[in-house]
């Protein structure tokens, strides 16, 4: 297990991506085999799926997400 990815930037788009339900069957498999061996990749992940979710909570309540968002994309920018 690795505490620094070397391809994190494109580790964040595939993630994203898949966060999103956009992500190829290629890419899909690309990603679950860095997230077995990339731990800071793992954390980034889950932080996406956070966000996902907290974001359609707030679209249910009709809020603005906008700082959220900033806050979390720090957090993401601070593990790189
Ligand atoms: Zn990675």
């Amino acid at each position: 297990m690795k505490d620094h990815c070397s391809h994190q930037a494109d580790c964040l788009k595939m993630i994203q991506l898949i966060v999103d339900g956009e992500a190829t069957e290629q890419q899909l498999a690309k990603l679950k085999a860095n997230l077995e061996s990339c731990k800071p990749c793992i954390e980034m992940y889950q932080l996406e799926k956070e966000v996902k979710e907290l974001l359609a909570k707030r679209m249910e309540k009709k809020c603005c997400p906008e700082q959220l968002v900033a806050t979390i994309k720090s957090r993401i920018l601070s593990f790189s």
